[in-house]
Formats: C-alpha cells, structure tokens, sequence
C-alpha cells in the first residue's frame, strides 16, 4: 500500500510506503508472496506473546485502549527520547545564525547517531488490551 508522494523543498520527491508491521513487535513483515491471508506476526512466538498479552489485559481489566509495561521499558524509552531531544537541541544550537554545508552535516551526523538507537528498540507490553 503506498500512500501519496510528498514533495520536498528542494523540488525532490520522496515516496512513503506504508509497510505491514507485526502486530506484536512491529517489525516489517515479508511481502505477501501468492495466495491465502496475509501474515500480522513475524513469527509463532510473537503471534503466543501478543495472545498472553491480551489475555493478561482481560485478566487485569485493562480496557481495549491500555496496555501494561514493564519499568525497564518506560525508562529505556524516555532514555531514548531524552538522547533525541538533547540532539535536536544541539543542532537547533549549532544551526542557529547562517549555518554553512557542513554545520548541516555535522547536524545530521549528529542527529543520526542520535536515533541509531531508536531503530532496534522495541516495546513488548506485559499486558496489551484489544485487537
Ligand atoms: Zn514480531
């Protein structure tokens, strides 16, 4: 499934697609190949936890909107998100004024190592309400 073309300020065009995701740990799941339903899971055990985890959800009462995580991953998470907040605050910094080519670079660089981490992160809920 594609979703429209956006058109960037320099005149370039980027197009995002919108890839399927498994319902348990969202990474992006194989193209369909031939036949028969789509895949929702990467693999069996992720299809498992996301049972357990909604069945964990009815057993607390969380409602279809709630979910239940762990300490560990809310402040895995908020470490990730500070990292990229204190990133954009340094480039905003570093970019403030007529910033050259390779302040821009640095910038990016910059903002990229910050959010390396953000690419393998996942958030697997104790207990996950819905669907
Ligand atoms: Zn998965």
């Amino acid at each position: 499934m594609r979703t429209p073309n956006l058109a960037r300020p320099a005149g370039r065009i980027i197009t995002v697609t919108k890839l399927a995701r498994c319902l348990w740990c969202g990474d992006v799941l194989p193209r369909p190949t031939g036949v028969g339903r789509p895949r929702i899971y990467c693999r069996r055990s992720h299809r498992q936890r996301h049972y357990e985890a909604r069945r964990l959800a009815s057993v607390q009462g969380l409602r279809d909107d709630e979910v239940l995580l762990t300490r560990k991953v809310i402040e895995e998470w908020r470490d990730q998100i500070y990292i990229l907040e204190a990133a954009i605050e340094d480039a905003e910094r570093d970019l403030e004024g007529k910033p050259s080519l390779r302040d821009y670079t640095e910038a990016f660089q910059h903002l990229y190592e910050a959010a390396r981490g953000v690419r393998s992160f996942r958030i697997e809920p104790k207990a996950m309400g819905g669907e």
